[in-house]
């Protein structure tokens, strides 16, 4: 996410750093090289007029050049302006004083919402909401089947007409206004107190399509009308945004598919444009690739300087408290880890999603993007099974695993015998490394970095 960006910034920065004061000079140097960054991006071009003017302006007055450090100032001016540009607050959705909320996703065909749908879903259910899925995309032939399925791995209730069959549920087929209200309806009659309402979208903006959209509006009364934006569309992010806020007046954005390698560019303007807030960010194509968006940690992200917040929230959320804190304390005498905790301990990391996207939050690791695109996932894989091929006694006590012993993990594991004597090897330097801090009162981070 962000790649190219984050390292032309970063890169900007770094030249920076080496000089002590700065004249006007250096300061116009690096504006125009955050402008350059900036529409390489793909952001919009008024958004990158507004932004670098706005870093200029401040990087030349007082508070930078009366600074102990200018270019640290410089690059907190930089993060504040993206702040600023991201939406500034993040804001959480809005929920109907009188239940069912109606939320209803627009955006066009491919934007993510139907994925959304149940990344939505999925996420209220685990917060003790009751969604139910209204399917009022009845263009795409396949929509609502799409939904179902979502709306099954999410848990969630689909309501959705039956094409050609008088429905069970008497659902009207073929118009999407009024699928949509008897889909608020019996949210209202079945007491579910979310309802999300699917719509259709084109490949382009059209004006059918809007009013359409306008239609479901008008019919529904949602709370909030989230439009959904492929971050990977490029410069014409801008005028979709602004055709759908024109359109249908959506209350706020979700950007989808920001795992991308793309420019992002629509990330950084839409916001701005727009003037409504970015609320969630879709990572990916599983239904948990999925997270509140806050624009201070985004911006912290794209600077490089790590997003340790959004990293602690999907760990707790991984980690069961009971088992972390047994753990902790096990950490904490040295002594009794074993093999059998490093087990556990990689399934709750493994739980937590992918490490390539978990390492990705850590600060300072866009040094490291070229060793986290070849991080191998399937290094995990194999050390979880060579350690599944160990019996009890020998995860308790790696020491009785001799000649014949590793031979038998090998096979069973499917590895060579030289893995699994690199494997204990390292697992017996992180247990002395885990003495050493338990003598030494620090704190670990439970993980693979020993590895
Ligand atoms: P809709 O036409 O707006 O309903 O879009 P869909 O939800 O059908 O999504 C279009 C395609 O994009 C599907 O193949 C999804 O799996 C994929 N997709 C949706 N969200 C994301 C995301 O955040 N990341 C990635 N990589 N793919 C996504």
């Amino acid at each position: 996410m962000f790649a190219t960006l984050s390292d032309r910034l970063t890169s900007t920065f770094k030249n920076l750093r080496t000089k002590g004061r700065l004249s006007e000079a250096d300061i116009d140097a690096t504006v125009r090289e955050i402008r350059r960054a900036l529409l390489d991006a793909d952001v919009a071009v008024p958004v990158v007029r507004e932004f670098t003017g706005t870093v200029r302006e401040r990087a030349l007055s007082a508070e930078v050049s009366g600074a102990l450090n200018p270019a640290q100032q410089v690059v907190k001016i930089v993060n504040e302006e993206l702040v600023s540009i991201l939406g500034g607050e993040s804001r959480p959705l809005t929920f109907a004083k009188t239940a069912p909320t109606v939320i209803m996703l627009a955006g066009l065909q491919g934007a993510g919402k139907t994925t959304l749908a149940g990344k939505l879903a999925l996420s209220l259910k685990e917060q003790g909401h009751t969604p139910l899925l209204v399917a009022a995309d009845l263009q795409r032939p396949n929509a609502v089947t799409q939904l179902k399925v979502v709306g099954e791995r999410a848990g969630a209730p689909v309501y959705a007409p039956h094409p050609g069959v008088a429905g069970e549920d008497e659902v009207p087929t073929g118009d999407p206004v009024a699928v949509a209200r008897a889909g608020v309806e019996t949210a209202r009659s079945r007491q579910h107190d979310v309802v999300i309402i699917d719509t259709a979208g084109r490949l382009g903006v059209d004006a059918e399509l809007m009013q359409q959209a306008a239609d479901i509006r008008d019919a529904t009364s949602p709370d909030e009308i989230l439009f959904v934006i492929d971050a990977m569309i490029g410069q014409d992010a801008v005028a979709t945004a602004q055709a759908f806020a024109d359109g249908v007046a959506f209350t706020g954005v979700v950007l989808s598919k920001l795992d991308g390698d793309a420019r992002g560019g629509a990330a950084l303007s839409v916001a701005r444009v727009t003037g409504r807030p970015i609320l969630f960010a879709s990572t990916g194509e599983k239904l948990t690739d999925f997270e509140p968006f806050h624009p201070d940690r985004m911006a912290s992200r794209i600077l490089d300087m790590g997003d340790v917040l959004t990293l602690i929230e999907q760990a707790e959320k991984a980690f069961d408290a009971d088992q972390t804190e047994a753990m902790a304390a096990k950490m904490a005498s040295g002594t009794d880890f074993t093999l059998s905790d490093f087990l556990v301990q990689m399934q709750q990391m493994r739980s937590m999603g992918s490490m390539k996207k978990m390492l990705g939050m850590l600060p300072g690791m866009g040094q490291m993007r070229e060793a986290l695109e070849n991080f191998d996932e399937r290094e995990v894989d194999r050390v979880e099974a060579i350690i599944r091929s160990m019996t009890p006694a020998e995860r308790d006590n790696p020491k009785i695993i001799n000649g014949s012993r590793r031979a038998r993990i090998a096979r069973g594991s499917g590895v060579t015998t030289t893995d699994v004597n690199q494997l204990l090897e390292r697992f017996a330097g992180a247990q002395k490394m885990m003495r050493q801090m338990a003598r030494g009162g620090g704190m670990a981070v439970p993980g693979m970095g020993n590895l």
